[in-house]
C-alpha cells in the first residue's frame, strides 16, 4: 500500500471508532502487543477498540478493501504466540466490548460480548445458581472471545467438554465485514452446516467472534476432591477407568502430576503445600461434583476404597472442606507456576492415547537427557482427556534451542499418532509441526476454507499455516 493510501485508511478507521476507540504510538500499552511466550514485542500500527459489532464490521470492510492485515486480540494470555501483532498489523481489541447481555434461566444460557473475562462469566452464572464450567488458570484475564477462538480446554473438559461444546449461538464478522448472525438459543438446530464451529478454534483466521450465547449447567451442590499417590502409569490408566465407571457423570476432573513436576512444585512454588511424600511416581487429583452431598461423598469414598483394595493407589488424601479442596487444587495449578524458580521453561501441550502416556513420559526424558544430561522437565495434565503438558528447561539458552526440543517432543507425538496441540492451538509456534498431526488433504481443505472466507488473507495472517 502506498503511504498516502495507508494514511487514508488509518484516518477512516479512526473515524469509525471515534476518539475513545483507538490508541496509537506511545499510548499503546505493552500488554496489547507483548507476546507472553516472550518472543515478540512489535507495537501495532494502530490499536482499535470498537464498541459494537457494527464497528467491527466497518473496520474489517475497510481493511479488506485495502488489504490491511488485522490481528484480533482477547486477554493476550494465549500460549502459541498468535495474538501479538506482526510488523505492519493493526490490532483489534475487544476491551470495550464486555457486556453480559442476558442470562436466561429457562434455556440455561448467557449472552455475552467477546471481551468479557472468563471469571466474570463464571461469577455471573454462579450468582444465578448456574455453572459455566470452562475453567483455566488465566480465568481472571482471558476473555471469552479468546477462549472461543482457540477452543480452550482446561480442567473440567472430562465432564463438560471443550469450549466448542459450551456454545449455543454465535455472532461473527467475516473478513469482508459481513456479519454472520447466529446468535440464537436453539439447542437443536440442524439447518445445514454448523457455521459457528468454523469460527470456534480457528484462531481468528476465518472470522472475528463478536458475541456468543453460552450454555450453562446446573450448579453442583457437592464437591469432593482426593489426591492419590500411584506408583506406575499403568495403574494411573486403570484408576481412570475405575473412576469413570464408579463415579459416572459425577467425575469432573482427573488430573495427574508426574513425580518430576511434584518435586519442582515443592522446591519452587512456596504458596503450594504438597500434601504427601515425594517418592511416589504419580499424584492423581480426582474430583466429584454432584447434587446430593451425602450420597456423593459416600460414593466417592467407596470408589477410592475399592481402588485401594485393588492396589491401584498407595496413599490417598481426601478433601471435603472448601479450604482443603482449594489446597489440593493449588498444588495441581502450581504445576504451571514452577518456571520462575527454575528459569525459562518451554511449554508443550499435546494429546495422545492414555495407554501411551507412561511410555511417552519415559521416552521424552531419555531422549532429552541424551542431548542435555541436566535437562529439567516436568509432566502433568488433564489425563482424563488424554492431554499432557510438558515444561522443559535445558539451560540458559532454552528459548533459542526450542526448535531442537520441539523436534524431540513432536517427533515422538507423530510416532504415537497424537496431536501437536491439545488445547493451546497452533498460532505461530506450532505451525511448522502441523503436518505431524494433520494429513496433506486435511491441510489443503483448511487452506481452501481460509481462501473462501478471507480471500485477501487479512485475518491473523501467517498463523496456523
Ligand atoms: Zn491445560
Amino acid at each position: 500500500m502506498a503511504d498516502c493510501e495507508s494514511e487514508l485508511l488509518i484516518e477512516s478507521l479512526k473515524a469509525i471508532v471515534g476518539l475513545a476507540g483507538y490508541r496509537e504510538g506511545a499510548d499503546i500499552e505493552s500488554k496489547n502487543y507483548q507476546d507472553v511466550m516472550g518472543a515478540r514485542s512489535i507495537p501495532p500500527v494502530l490499536l482499535l477498540r470498537p464498541e459494537s459489532t457494527e464497528q467491527v464490521s466497518e473496520i474489517l470492510k475497510a481493511c479488506h478493501a485495502a488489504g490491511q492485515p488485522v490481528a484480533p486480540q482477547g486477554g493476550m494470555t494465549g500460549l502459541v504466540s498468535a495474538a501479538a501483532p506482526l510488523q505492519g498489523e493493526i490490532s483489534l481489541s475487544f476491551e470495550r466490548m464486555k457486556k453480559v447481555i442476558e442470562i436466561d434461566p429457562f434455556t440455561s444460557s448467557m449472552t455475552v460480548e467477546a471481551g468479557v473475562e472468563l471469571q466474570t462469566i463464571q461469577e455471573k452464572a454462579d450468582a444465578h445458581d448456574l455453572l459455566f464450567p470452562l475453567d483455566l488458570g488465566a480465568r481472571g484475564s482471558c476473555t471469552i472471545g479468546g477462549n472461543l477462538s482457540t477452543n480452550a480446554g482446561g480442567n473440567r473438559v472430562i465432564r463438560y467438554g471443550m469450549t466448542r461444546e459450551l456454545v449455543v449461538g454465535l455472532e461473527a464478522v467475516m473478513a469482508d465485514g459481513t456479519i454472520i448472525d447466529g446468535l440464537h438459543k436453539l439447542r437443536k438446530n440442524n439447518t445445514g452446516y454448523d457455521l459457528k464451529q468454523l469460527f470456534i478454534g480457528s484462531e481468528g483466521t476465518l472470522g472475528v467472534i463478536t458475541r456468543a450465547v453460552l450454555k450453562l449447567s446446573p450448579k453442583p451442590s457437592s464437591q469432593v476432591v482426593a489426591m492419590c499417590a500411584v506408583n506406575d502409569f499403568a495403574k494411573v490408566a486403570d484408576l481412570l477407568v475405575h473412576a469413570q465407571a464408579g463415579l459416572g457423570a459425577n467425575l469432573s476432573a482427573f488430573e495427574v502430576v508426574w513425580n518430576n513436576t511434584y518435586k519442582l512444585i515443592d522446591q519452587h512454588v512456596p504458596h503450594a503445600t504438597v500434601p504427601m511424600e515425594d517418592h511416589f511416581g504419580f499424584y492423581v487429583l480426582i474430583e466429584s461434583m454432584g447434587s446430593h452431598a451425602e450420597k456423593d461423598s459416600d460414593l466417592f469414598l467407596e470408589v477410592l476404597s475399592q481402588a485401594s483394595e485393588a492396589k491401584l493407589i498407595e496413599e490417598v488424601i481426601v478433601a471435603d472442606s472448601d479450604t482443603k479442596i482449594k489446597n489440593l487444587w493449588t498444588v495441581r495449578d502450581a504445576a504451571a507456576e514452577i518456571y520462575p524458580g527454575v528459569g525459562y521453561m518451554h511449554t508443550y501441550d499435546v494429546s495422545l492415547n492414555v495407554a501411551d502416556m507412561g511410555y511417552f513420559g519415559e521416552e521424552v526424558e531419555s531422549r532429552l537427557r541424551s542431548e542435555w544430561p541436566d535437562a529439567i522437565l516436568g509432566l502433568f495434565g488433564h489425563i482424563g482427556d488424554g492431554n499432557l503438558h510438558i515444561v522443559i528447561h535445558v539451560g540458559e539458552d532454552t528459548l533459542s534451542l526450542h526448535l531442537q526440543i520441539d523436534e524431540i517432543i513432536y517427533g515422538l507425538i507423530q510416532e504415537l499418532h497424537g496431536a501437536v496441540s491439545a488445547e493451546h492451538g497452533i498460532g505461530l509456534m506450532k505451525k511448522q509441526f502441523l503436518p505431524y498431526s494433520k494429513s496433506e488433504p486435511e491441510i489443503a481443505l483448511m487452506k481452501a476454507l481460509k481462501h473462501t472466507m478471507d480471500p485477501q488473507g487479512i485475518l491473523n495472517p501467517g498463523r496456523v499455516f
